[in-house]
């Protein structure tokens, strides 16, 4: 599944649409110099320019104290100009996450982090769903991967991909398992994955014998090796799969889009365009 080339098309999607809102502002915030957080934050300025998109990025020192931080969210949630905000995580040690998270204005939240978005997705109700997976679900569609009934299974349940791809895939009527360190025998559970998506954070977690056969392999894991990066599946995975996502080329592209698909939601939320559960 390339992901690089279902990327490039809504990232032009997205570019038409800023173009006909007139103005999408989207502001990040990055504490500290968190070596891959800065190559997250590039990437995402570098495709939002590139979409007409007016990217605003704050820079903070490590040393920022919670309240500090805490203001300049509050600023850039009443600043007229930000639609969408994002603040780069994982941060320094000595901030609460969980409290600046939910300082953000969850109709800004392009991230879709905030326990209110959270909420909605577990509820049924999606309004601002998490990059990543929103943009597994618009690969498996490219592909017309069959979810209705299938079963879906998950290695990973981190807020930002393993549990809100769980709820997507059950809204496609999936029926879902999720996996993480504690499941037993990891491999009965993905031997009967006709979806299998790997969140895991670990080279090779998923080898060719855990795959089934003719089944869709999405492939999250970014993982720094001296090989390079590689994911969480042995890329033989291939010879048993019908479809397995590459890395570099599949998630990490489809995520940046849909990071910048959601900036435009935030805006249409703003101008009232459509109706956000929270305003
Ligand atoms: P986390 O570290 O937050 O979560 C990892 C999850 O995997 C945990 O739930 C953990 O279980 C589970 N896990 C780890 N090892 C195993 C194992 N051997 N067997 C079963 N379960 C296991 O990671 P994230 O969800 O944030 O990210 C996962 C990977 O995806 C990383 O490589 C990250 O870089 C990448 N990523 C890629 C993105 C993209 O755009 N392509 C976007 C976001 C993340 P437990 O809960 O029990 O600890």
């Amino acid at each position: 599944m390339d992901g690089r080339a279902l990327a490039d098309r809504i990232r032009a999607h997205v570019g038409e649409e800023a173009r006909s809102l007139g103005h999408v502002g989207f502001a990040t915030v990055l504490v500290g110099d968190d070596a891959a957080s800065e190559i997250y934050i590039r990437l995402k300025h570098d495709a939002a320019t590139a979409a007409g998109i007016d990217a605003q990025d704050v820079r903070l020192p490590e040393s920022i104290g919670e309240d500090e931080l805490l203001e300049r969210v509050a600023e850039l949630n009443a600043s007229d100009d930000v639609d969408a905000l994002l603040v780069q995580t994982p941060l320094p040690d000595h901030l609460d996450e969980e409290r600046i998270v939910r300082a953000v204005e969850p109709v800004k939240d392009v991230d879709g982090f905030h326990p209110w978005n959270a909420g909605e997705l577990y509820l049924g109700r999606p309004q601002l769903v998490p990059a990543t997976p929103t943009g597994i679900m618009a690969l498996l569609a490219e592909y017309r991967i069959e979810l209705d009934g299938a079963h879906a299974v998950i290695v990973g349940r981190s807020d930002i991909v393993g549990k809100p791809i769980a709820h997507l895939l059950l809204q496609a009527n999936a029926t879902v398992t999720l996996c993480h360190t504690h499941t037993r025998d990891l491999a009965r559970h993905t031997l009967d994955a006709d979806v299998l998506v790997v969140a895991a954070g670990r080279p090779a977690v998923v080898t060719p014998d855990m795959v089934k056969a003719r089944s869709a392999v999405v492939d999250v894991g970014i993982n720094r090796t001296e090989a390079g990066v590689v994911g969480d599946v042995d890329p033989r995975a291939a010879d048993v799969a019908a479809y397995l996502t590459p890395v570099p080329g599949g998630v990490g592209p489809m995520t940046i889009a849909c990071v910048l698909q959601n900036a435009v939601r935030c805006a249409r939320f703003r101008r009232g365009e459509i109706a956000h559960s929270a305003r």
